[in-house]
């Protein structure tokens, strides 16, 4: 079977294991876990942030990401198909009691007008406070498309003069980094919080990172302690994700060329696939994804209209090309 579902079914590979099986630790609630402590540093310098804080998965990273900028009663802006609004299960207002208000946009990309006329910091006391906007980069629901830097500055200096804050969902910023050549720290500056995952096709098992300031940090290591995401000897599982990036942050360029030759065989636009996502439209999902599996391929819908494909660490160029035929036949 080729697994083309999604990037987090990667399985750690043979030197990543013994990396974890190395690995020093310590009570990271204590904050004596030394290997912890070299990822978060780490991280937090790639982004050229002051902090980072490790998460056992991305959705937290996100909801404290964004509970770092919004109080309760307040909103934060994003994209309708975010994974913030789409994919975390109401956490941010089930959690945080923050509300949303979203734009629209067919490939998850910033719609600055749109942005501008719901930005409300201080309408009075009759309407909801934006504290801040969200943006998705790469986005997952819109097929891994990259946020062009441009959009970025730009949101970055409206946010500025309203007052409000910026937070990246940075799940796949690393496919964004090297699609495009774009410095991480670069993305970093338009961001006062990002969230990074490690366990997508970079290929560690487990683990995302919150990244912002150190005071941020403070007060989002009580609220994750607080939400039982407290872990002791989870240098193992930080040692994944710095194998992971020492080792697998280059080869990403490989998930998107496999990527572009699935689009090929499916009729896709290979120009418009930005990174590692391919959504491929059919009249009958549910049908395509059960041929593909009969014939050795695993894909996923994400509408009854829309196919999903992923490329990924488990994902050879062997496997991208067998696949592409398979796909290309039914
Ligand atoms: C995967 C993903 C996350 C985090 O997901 P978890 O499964 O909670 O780790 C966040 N944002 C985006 C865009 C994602 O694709």
């Amino acid at each position: 079977m080729i697994d083309l579902r999604s990037d987090t079914v990667t399985k750690p590979t043979e030197s990543m294991r013994a990396a974890m099986a190395r690995a020093e630790v310590g009570d990271d609630v204590y904050g004596e876990d030394p290997t912890v402590l070299d990822l978060e540093e780490h991280v937090a310098g790639l982004l050229g942030h002051e902090a980072a804080l490790f998460m056992p998965t991305g959705s937290m990273a996100n909801v404290l990401a964004v509970r770092a900028l919004v109080e309760p009663g307040q909103e934060v802006l994003c994209e309708a198909s975010a994974h913030i609004a789409r994919a975390e299960l109401g956490a941010h207002a089930a959690i945080s009691g923050l509300t949303m208000r979203t734009w629209i946009h067919p490939r998850g990309q910033l719609d600055l007008g749109a942005v501008a006329s719901l930005v409300a910091p201080d309408m009075g006391p009759f309407f909801v406070r934006t504290a801040a906007v969200s943006v998705e980069n790469t986005h997952n629901f819109a097929g891994g498309t990259v946020l062009p830097m441009s959009d970025l500055r730009d949101l970055r200096e409206l946010a500025d003069g309203a007052g409000i804050a910026v937070h990246m969902d940075g799940a796949r910023l690393w496919n964004a980094h090297v699609a495009t050549g774009t410095p991480l720290a670069e993305y970093g500056a338009v961001a006062d919080t990002m969230a990074v995952c490690l366990s997508k096709g970079l290929g560690a098992p487990v683990g995302s990172l919150m990244v912002g300031s150190a005071d941020a940090m403070v007060e989002a290591r009580v609220r994750r302690k607080r939400m039982g995401g407290g872990m002791r000897q989870v240098g193992i599982l930080a040692a994944a994700g710095r194998h992971a990036l020492d080792h697998h942050l280059d080869r990403l360029a490989d998930d998107h060329e496999h990527a572009r030759l699935l689009a090929e065989a499916c009729g896709v636009d290979p120009a418009g696939v930005d990174t590692n996502i391919v959504v491929v439209p059919h009249d009958d999902a549910p049908d395509f994804v059960a041929r593909a599996a009969d014939a050795g391929v695993r894909v996923a819908t994400v509408g009854p209209r829309t196919v999903r494909l992923v490329t990924h660490l488990g994902v050879t160029r062997a496997d991208a090309e067998k696949a592409a035929a398979v796909l290309a036949g039914l």
